[in-house]
């Protein structure tokens, strides 16, 4: 909300690497990429996390997994592959509260998820 990055990230008011916009969701890079290729898809309305979703944020998330899924190949440049990742809270290492799919790929991932 107000005070929200990813809301800021959403509403243009912070710049950032657009990769690409649908009424649902954003595609960025993401700053501090972990692996070869690191984007976030982040729904535009605001909800933190897998928890406190409501159906129709759920349904939301299965449109954006499919849209994913469409442009892995080509826009993403993801045809080997990827990884979809969603953090939860303090063991989960989610650190902002917007819920947010991390999306890995561009290289070999380790099998180990930690
Ligand atoms: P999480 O730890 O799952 O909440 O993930 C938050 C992610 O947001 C981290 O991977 C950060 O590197 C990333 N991040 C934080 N600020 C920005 C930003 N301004 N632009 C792009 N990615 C960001
Ligand atoms: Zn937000």
């Amino acid at each position: 909300m107000n005070n929200c990055i990813f809301c800021k990230i959403v509403n243009k008011e912070i710049p950032s690497n657009y990769i690409y916009e649908d009424d649902d969701m954003i595609i960025i890079k993401d700053i501090n990429p972990i692996a070869k290729k690191h984007f976030l898809a982040i729904p535009k309305l605001h909800f933190s996390d897998v928890v406190s979703m409501s159906e129709d944020n759920a349904k939301t998330i299965g449109k954006m997994l499919k849209k994913i899924g469409a442009i892995a190949d080509s826009l993403l440049e993801l045809e080997k592959g990827f990884r979809i990742v969603m953090n939860k809270g303090e063991h989960g290492c989610q650190s902002i509260f917007h819920l947010h799919l991390h999306i890995l790929g561009g290289e070999q991932l380790s099998p180990h998820f930690n």
